[in-house]
């Protein structure tokens, strides 16, 4: 390449030949979306490959987490409050105040900054209708303790699992927990269809009503039971995720040296935590999540400037905290989730995709030591 910059992610995509032959059948029928045969097909793969019974395909992954929203009609018994992390995307929010239903902030644990099932606890009450945790950066939630409380309470429980993608947790697959997990294939995930997502979900009941709601709500020839958007998978997209399934696993390892580079590099430096899954977990290294601590010596800040100066793109990932969101602002207190709020200061993402080479990630180390002394 003519220059030299080194962005924080870059898509995976197949061998142009590849993906060339996956499509050339829709010349001949000439059905480019709307449930058709790449559609069926990645389901089917996902099915098995997730390790589940029931997936939903999506045109992106914050649509997948609004039709599971919508088709599991919270809100509609007139409890309207959803507990939920700070400590995320926008779309996990988004979805829950898109459907009229009420956010409600838990904070995050500080070794892995999913969601603490302790904040949860205190926070349900009897307007609580379900807990949106995430599965941050890959590593999943505290699923055991989310479901105890779900149980006692009578709470759904919809994972966000856009990092997750391929976990799992001694050799059970992150689709599994919970009512039903969304997964985004946006262009920047470890799994990719360019835009697309889906829902796993437990209850088979729901499967015509997602595919409903997906398609304008019709319910048949004549007939139209909701007031559904449009939010289907196309076929180029779906031939796309089919190409790339086929090479994920190489993909995940690549990630896996990258990542275990950084960790040797970094984990020698004082005041950076780095986050390294435990033995009984198969992660899929979908980010290189760095804090820095007050005893690194310089600011996350500090060092995003000095890695921008080198043309090297870091990430302030997630910063600002949701709940400090304008679109948000008066309605949250972001000191009620002091964890995700010393988290959300101190983190940035470096950058990792598969062909990231050993050099370059020896370049951000000297860069990110340099700025400790
Ligand atoms: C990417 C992402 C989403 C949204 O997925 P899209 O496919 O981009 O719509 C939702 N939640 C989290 C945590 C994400 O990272």
């Amino acid at each position: 390449m003519s220059n030299n910059r080194i962005l924080v992610t870059r898509s995976s995509m197949p061998p142009l030949d590849e993906y060339i032959s996956e499509i050339a059948p829709l010349w001949d029928s000439h059905w480019l979306t709307n449930m058709g045969e790449k559609h069926k097909q990645l389901e089917a793969t996902l099915k098995e490959f997730l390790g589940v019974d029931n997936v939903a395909l999506y045109v992106n992954g914050h649509s997948a987490l609004e039709g599971v929203i919508e088709s599991m009609r919270l809100g509609k018994d007139g409890r309207r409050k959803v507990i939920t992390t700070p400590f995320t995307f926008a779309s996990t929010t988004h979805a829950i105040v898109r459907k009229g239903l009420e956010p409600v902030f838990a904070d995050i644990k500080p070794d892995d900054y999913t969601i603490d099932p302790a904040s949860i606890e205190r926070l349900i009450d009897e307007s609580t209708c379900a807990i949106v945790p995430v599965h941050v950066y890959g590593n999943l939630c505290d699923t055991d303790a989310i479901q105890e409380l779900a149980d006692k309470h009578n709470l759904k429980v919809i994972y966000d699992a856009a990092h997750a993608f391929g976990v799992k947790r001694d050799g059970v697959s992150a689709a599994t927990f919970g009512d039903a997990s969304m997964f985004s294939f946006h262009a920047t995930k470890v799994f990719n269809t360019i835009e697309g997502g889906a829902v796993c979900f437990k209850d088979s009941e729901l499967k015509d009503v997602l595919n409903q709601w997906k398609n304008f709500g019709i319910t048949g020839p004549e007939s139209v039971e909701y007031v559904g958007g449009n939010a289907k998978m196309n076929e180029f997209c779906a031939a796309m995720g089919i190409c790339n399934l086929r090479h994920l696993d190489d993909e995940i390892l690549k990630r896996k040296k990258i990542s275990e580079h950084y960790w040797e590099l970094l984990g020698s430096i004082p005041g950076i935590k780095i986050c390294i899954p435990p033995d009984n977990i198969k992660h899929n290294y979908a980010y290189l999540p760095v804090v820095f601590e007050d005893s690194f010596g310089a600011t996350r800040d500090d060092v995003f400037d000095a890695l921008a100066k080198e043309s090297i793109g870091a990430r302030k990932y997630f910063y600002p905290l949701v709940s400090d969101y304008e679109c948000y602002r008066g309605r949250f207190e972001s000191g009620d989730t002091p964890v995700a709020k010393y988290v959300a200061s101190r983190v940035l993402t470096l950058p990792l995709y598969a062909d990231l080479s050993f050099d370059d990630i020896e370049k951000i180390y000297e860069i990110v030591l340099g700025q400790s002394q």
